[in-house]
């Protein structure tokens, strides 16, 4: 019986390995030794997708941004510095108080002051800006994200749901380089796993995830469509359906567009309007 348990637990564990490694070759996502840096946020996607990358021999180097969120960021950091140490992967961190002169929430404050926004998306926005640029500032070929299955599910309901299609050319598993590399290349190699998957995976690990969620979360409309995928029957067929059905669209569209993206004229990122979304919600706390 136990021991019945314990051959389950390591077939699964290689099947879930194998299912990633199987990602990366199927989507062309690392090609030779790029170097990798991977985006890690504490949770057990991320911290699944860099055990395996190194697992796998890539050239990878762990990201991290603080964005000193009272008792969460600390307590991921610590967790993941271990993490890193024990597994001999290099750990970059970019100080968001250093960087932007404030914490996430004092951002959060005061862009909200004038402007309808949750903490999600002025996270989101400032998260992915700063990834952009330490990665390629760090030397990175691609960066990688803990993205899986659900994640791009929700996403692609949430960007047609909110009418903002052009968003959708982003998704995908992995996007390419752009002309004038402002983008680096992201890669999302948990694309074909269940959140479900990979929550099995991090548990079976052992992985030592800081179990209290974000105090900052507040993004309803991602729950509300969450809740209304896990209430159809068979979601999981469902979310590999859509998902896959998107991608054969996808393929069939002449090229990913990048939106339009020129250099923002504050700080040389991407930006469709010529000032950065960062940019625009950093300019708020500056005021102060
Ligand atoms: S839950 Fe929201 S605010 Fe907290 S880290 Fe995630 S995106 Fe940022
Ligand atoms: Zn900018």
């Amino acid at each position: 019986m136990v021991l019945d348990i314990i051959i389950n637990m390591n077939a699964f564990i290689l099947d879930f390995e194998k299912k990633v490694k199987d990602s990366i070759k199927k989507y062309d996502l690392i090609i030779g030794n790029e170097r990798i840096a991977v985006a890690i946020s504490g949770g057990k996607d991320s911290t699944s997708l860099l055990y395996l990358l190194k697992k796998f021999g890539c050239n990878v180097f762990a990201l991290f941004i603080d964005l000193k969120i009272k008792g969460n960021s600390d307590e991921n950091l610590k967790r993941i510095t271990a993490f890193c140490k024990k597994n001999c992967i290099e750990l970059r961190i970019v100080d968001l108080k250093k960087e932007a002169g404030h914490s996430l929430l004092e951002i959060c404050r005061t862009y909200q002051k004038e402007h309808d926004s949750t903490n999600c998306a002025i996270c989101g926005a400032i998260k992915r800006h700063y990834l952009n640029k330490f990665a390629k500032k760090w030397g990175a070929d691609k960066l990688a994200t803990g993205h899986n299955l659900d994640d791009e599910a929700e996403n692609l309901l949430l960007n047609i749901f909110s009418n903002n299609y052009d968003l959708c050319f982003g998704l995908g598993p992995g996007s390419v380089k752009d002309d004038v590399g402002l983008f680096i290349p992201r890669i999302k190699p948990l694309y074909d796993c269940l959140n479900s998957e990979t929550e099995k995976y991090s548990r079976l690990m052992g992985f030592d995830i800081y179990p209290e969620i974000c105090p900052l979360r507040a993004d309803a409309f991602r729950k509300d469509v969450r809740h209304m995928i896990s209430k159809i029957k068979n979601n999981d067929f469902l979310k590999r359906k859509l998902v896959n059905n998107f991608l054969d669209i996808l393929k069939k569209m002449p090229a990913k567009k990048f939106l339009g993206a020129v250099k923002c004229f504050e700080c040389s990122e991407p930006s469709r309007k010529g000032l950065c979304k960062a940019c625009e919600i950093l300019k708020f706390s500056k005021k102060r």
